[in-house]
């Protein structure tokens, strides 16, 4: 696996039961075994991820969490730690995603709390964060540079090197909605990448990823531009051909050249 390559993954939200997610990720891996210039992961409910260890361990597809409470243990009824995420193999934990925020009212507080537990057991967070309604893109970046600001307080640069940091327009995820713009997503990340650069986001190298309905025929456009350092897939990659293809999408222009040639500016 690269070490800092393009990175296309899917969270498979609350969708598949273990049975159907052994069958997924069965028929995943056989379709992506030749991929092996980006990386790829796989977020299953957490009802699923000793599935997604016993299917994908030693394949060229990570698997991870799609959510981690902040403490290490104790009673908090329901949740699960970074500990036994660790413990289950995970290499990536989703923090900060639009339907948490939505659904449970996470604060940047929280997420920053939930993010540090993920580095403190060494695995990557993926923090998700995106605009809420489609104004232009200066306004954009002022938003969700002022999540990340929020959600990264108290982390070291070093730390914030190792992130991923998922770009999800809010108005561009979930059923009926469409991809942001390519200009629009390159855009964005060009502000995330070079706020991680300056002094005040102290994270530069960390992958910029962008969600928000990529499917196969979006999917190349996207990786086209500069900035956009993978893909993070939703519906579409809930069938295993199609994440494959988008997959494969990644493997194309990852052979284009290493991912500081393909930074914005
Ligand atoms: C998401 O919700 O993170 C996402 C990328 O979903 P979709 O691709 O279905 O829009």
């Amino acid at each position: 696996m690269s070490v800092a390559g393009l990175l296309i993954g899917t969270s498979t939200k609350m969708n598949l039961t273990s049975s159907e997610a052994e069958r997924y990720l069965g028929t995943l891996r056989q379709l992506v075994e030749d991929v092996v210039d980006c990386d790829l992961f796989v977020l299953p409910p957490f009802t699923s991820i000793w599935v997604a260890r016993e299917q994908l361990a030693g394949s060229n597809v990570a698997w991870g969490a799609q959510d981690v409470h902040p403490d290490e243990a104790g009673a908090h009824t329901g949740d699960v730690s970074a500990a036994m995420l660790a413990d289950l193999g995970c290499r990536y934990v989703e923090v900060g995603h639009a339907e948490r925020r939505r659904d449970y009212g996470e604060s940047d507080a929280l997420i920053a709390a939930k993010t540090k537990a993920v580095l403190r057991h060494r695995m990557i967070p993926i923090l998700c964060v995106g605009e809420p309604t489609e104004g232009d893109s200066e306004a954009a970046v002022r938003f969700v540079l002022r999540q990340l600001g929020g959600s990264l307080a108290g982390i070291s640069g070093a730390d914030r090197s190792r992130l991923v940091v998922a770009y999800e327009p809010v108005w561009a995820i979930g059923a009926g909605a469409r991809p942001a713009h390519p200009d629009r997503v390159a855009a964005v990340h060009a502000g995330i990448h070079a706020w991680l650069r300056s002094p005040d986001g102290g994270g530069a190298g960390a992958r910029v990823i962008y969600g928000g309905s990529v499917d196969p025929s979006t999917a190349g456009t996207l990786l086209a531009r500069a900035g956009v350092d993978g893909l993070f897939v939703g519906r579409a990659a809930l069938d295993p051909a199609h994440f494959a293809a988008i997959a494969r999408a990644g493997q194309e222009h990852a052979r284009l050249g290493p991912i500081g040639s393909r930074m914005a500016s």
